[in-house]
């Protein structure tokens, strides 16, 4: 089966490798942003609670449980930090409400006293009274992690062109496949994983994909010696260390507007970040703004084009929790011709179907 994978974020790297894996012919198209976009903007941590609803929590449990798979299967490739996460907020009762629910689905996620806060995390200057610390949960250096899988896909006789999709190209009712400004590529299904990219390109063939995306802004320190042993979610601020010593910030994992201020704004996050952390010499080295793409419901959209044979979308935020377990589904569904009860939430026609 021939396919074309637009984009190469976590998302359509994930995809291209799993599907390479089942024997199909790849062809990776990802524009001048080999590993992506959002990915290379993003926090990535791996998590699936709290405040999601319970089948979507299910599935990004599924999905911490796939990267487990994944990391087998690249043999140690993957640098992933599985140390959990130490959350607190100023109002512990809603914390401890959320927490609850989480634990009552079976999360290991429990309240944990200041002496354990600082076993967990010997570098904050004051652990908190209480906080609550998941075990489960982890992070991956995200443009490494798309351009490991986009090379193990290549190594399995994957195609990678860094060009541009002009177009999708559809013929009778169908798609099949892609214009580029180096000519056309042809196809039998052609995946549409080109993050917030992913609208545009599917309106010009009457595909409707309604998006609410939102910026998405991060500051990274120099290297720093050993600070995080895992994510913490400070009231403010969250933040991990980088396998190069890198400390992430950000404020809001709803979102926020693009900064007007953004060297400033970076100041400001690094700031925060120093204010909890032993480390005085902890400075600014740069910051990212990205735009998260976010379907409009907030969940992810995954499986055909209703109406377009031969185009399927997977296009998400959470995408980095989500990826090992999207592209082994979704080249479970290209490949075999079934659907997949487990993605049926998913699909795009939940928008219209009433
Ligand atoms: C600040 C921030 C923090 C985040 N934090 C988290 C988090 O903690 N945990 C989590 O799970 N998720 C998080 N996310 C969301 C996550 O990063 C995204 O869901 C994920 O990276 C999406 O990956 P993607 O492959 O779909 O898109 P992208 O990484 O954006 O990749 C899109 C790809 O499409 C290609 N492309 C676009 N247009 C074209 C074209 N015309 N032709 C060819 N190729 C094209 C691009 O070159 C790129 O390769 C965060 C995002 C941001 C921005």
């Amino acid at each position: 089966m021939k396919t074309i994978v637009v984009g190469s974020g976590m998302i359509g790297a994930s995809v291209a490798y799993h599907l390479a894996v089942r024997g199909a012919e790849v062809t990776v198209v990802t524009g001048d942003r080999p590993g992506g976009i959002a990915t290379a903007a993003s926090f990535a941590w791996i998590n699936a609670a709290p405040g999601n609803s319970r089948p979507y929590f299910e599935f990004r449990l599924k999905a911490i449980l796939d990267w487990h798979r994944l990391q087998h299967e690249l043999d140690g490739s993957l640098e992933m930090n599985w140390n959990g996460s130490l959350w607190w907020e100023d109002d512990m009762e809603a914390v401890e409400e959320k927490t609850w629910e989480s634990t009552s689905w079976g999360y290991p996620m429990r309240v944990v006293s200041r002496v354990e806060a600082r076993e967990q995390e010997p570098s904050l200057r004051q652990p908190p009274d209480q906080s609550v610390y998941s075990a489960i949960e982890g992070s991956v250096p995200p443009l490494q992690t798309a351009r490991l899988l986009l090379d193990r896909a290549a190594a399995r006789g994957a195609v990678i062109h860094t060009d541009t999709v002009l177009a999708l190209t559809v013929d009778r009712g169908r798609a099949t496949g892609v214009q580029t400004p180096s000519g056309l590529i042809q196809a039998d299904e052609v995946i549409l994983a080109a993050g917030e990219a992913s609208k545009a390109l599917s309106a010009d063939v009457g595909v409707v994909l309604p998006m609410a995306n939102l910026a998405g802004f991060l500051a990274q320190s120099v290297p720093r010696p050993p600070l995080l042993h895992g994510v913490v979610l400070a009231p403010r601020v969250h933040m991990r260390q980088c396998v190069d010593g890198r400390i992430v910030v950000g404020w809001d994992f709803g979102g926020s507007a693009a900064p007007d201020d953004p060297d400033h704004e970076a100041e400001k996050l690094i700031g925060a970040a120093r204010e909890l952390l032993v480390d005085d010499d902890l400075c600014l080295e740069r910051f990212t703004l990205g735009v998260r793409p976010i379907p409009a419901d907030g969940l992810p959209v995954i499986g055909p084009a209703p109406g377009l044979p031969g185009l399927y979308l997977a296009v998400m935020h959470s995408g980095i929790t989500l990826a090992p377990l999207v592209g082994r589904l979704s080249a479970e569904e290209i490949v075999h011709g079934h659907a997949l009860d487990v993605l049926e939430p998913y699909r795009l026609d939940r928008f219209t179907r009433q």
